[in-house]
């Protein structure tokens, strides 16, 4: 065995009705708190108002941000900065998907840095310093995992880019995860954001950083989205099927933060960036037939385990064929949960797809994957999904 580290700095608040105990929580760290968050809307009115008694109750100060879009800008996080230090807040809360925590995480630096987050990309020789704000992290979705990661995914419009601040520094403080709030979110958003458990647990299993403890939690997170995700989708209020989701969501989070994503991840980054009405999740699954039909046969073992969590009958047939299975019994599952498109599907420009994959390469994710893609078969990989 390998040797391998592993780390994890955030307090994980896990369970229904657990979003209660922000007020108590966020108390322990700080007075005054933004609340970063998308508009206001039916479904999540309740939440936010939660939220807000809980933290008056303990005697925390706060201000709503409720400006965070999909993609998250860095236009948004300069805006939500500014009133983080106009608030002169301590504590930063993002309530939401992704896209409002990892607008919480970049306000935090960028409210405490000289610059925008932008200059602290995770690749940037000056990274944020422990002056960075303590952020807590409720989510809402299952999901990103950014609840339990180091990452905040932002988007630059100006350079139709989308890139990351990976430092260990953004870990939240706090991660409440209550299955209760995920009742709300729509079908669709479901398969899209449920789908993206699944692509950051099989990558991270893939990964050349993967370690036997993350190989165990990202199978467990894919044996669950396997049973669970169909559930979800065919009934949102399903609490158990939610619950799973959200334990699988975790599990998959936890794992990405310790190895990493691989090819899959660079190129739907790189279509986030260049086409921002994409939900994360669309992009992936997209492109994700393809990426399976170009992998399987170097990790012919992972991909062999792959297609008997889908089919346990595979266990007589030898891991190649099981391995080539793979690759239709994972469509079959995307059609199961409503996923299955192509980039011409999500309307992007068959012009793009040149830029999509020069950009597909900046994030060194693509270099992790058991087999390491050139550009030109990349564009290939972009081409077959196109229709
Ligand atoms: P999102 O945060 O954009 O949310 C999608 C939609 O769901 C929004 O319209 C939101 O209002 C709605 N929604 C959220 N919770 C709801 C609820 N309870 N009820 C009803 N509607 C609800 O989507 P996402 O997929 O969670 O996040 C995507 C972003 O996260 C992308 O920018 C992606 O790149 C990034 N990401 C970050 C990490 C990380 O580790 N930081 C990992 C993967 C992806």
């Amino acid at each position: 065995m390998n040797s391998f580290n592993y780390y994890q700095s955030t307090e994980i608040r896990f369970g229904c009705g657990r979003v209660n105990e922000i007020g108590e929580a966020t108390s322990k760290i700080g007075k005054r708190c933004v609340l970063v968050t998308v508009p206001t809307f039916k479904a999540i009115k309740p939440v936010f108002d939660k939220v807000k008694e809980s933290l008056s109750d303990a005697g925390v100060g706060f201000k709503h941000f409720d400006k965070v879009v999909p993609n998250p800008t860095t236009d948004s996080v300069t805006t939500g900065a500014e009133i983080a230090k106009d608030f002169k807040a301590d504590v930063i809360i993002g309530i939401g998907g992704g896209s409002s925590m990892d607008t919480a995480k970049a306000i935090a630096v960028e409210a405490t840095h000289k610059g925008t987050s932008w200059d602290y990309l995770f690749f940037r020789e000056t990274q944020p310093t422990e002056k960075t704000l303590p952020v807590i992290a409720i989510t809402t979705t299952s999901g990103t995992g950014s609840q339990v990661t180091q990452v905040a995914v932002v988007s630059n419009k100006k350079e139709r880019r989308k890139s990351a601040l990976y430092n260990s520094i953004l870990y939240p403080k706090v991660s409440i995860i209550d299955p209760e709030l995920m009742l709300t979110v729509p079908e669709h958003i479901s398969a899209s954001t449920g789908f993206d458990v699944f692509t950051h647990a099989f990558e991270a299993y893939l990964h050349k950083n993967t370690s036997p403890y993350i190989e165990l939690i990202a199978l467990e997170a894919i044996k669950l989205v396997i049973k669970y995700l169909p559930d979800v989708i065919k009934d949102g209020l399903d609490l158990n099927a939610r619950t799973q989701m959200a334990w699988a969501d975790t599990l998959a989070g936890l794992s990405i933060a310790n190895a990493g994503v691989t090819l899959p991840h660079g190129i739907g980054m790189a279509v986030g960036g260049c086409c921002p009405h994409i939900m994360h999740g669309e992009a992936l699954a997209a492109t994700y037939p393809e990426f399976m039909r170009y992998t399987y046969s170097s990790a012919v073992d992972k991909f062999a385990t792959l297609a008997r969590l889908f089919d346990k009958n595979l266990v007589e047939i030898s891991d190649s064929i099981a391995a080539e299975k793979s690759c239709d019994l994972f469509v079959n599952f995307l059609k199961e949960i409503k996923m299955y498109s192509s980039l011409k599907g999500l309307n992007v420009l068959e012009t793009e797809l040149e830029e999509i994959a020069r950009k597909s390469m900046e994030l060194p994710d693509y270099t992790n994957n058991p087999r390491v893609a050139d550009i030109e078969e990349i564009k290939t990989i972009l081409k077959n999904s196109y229709n």
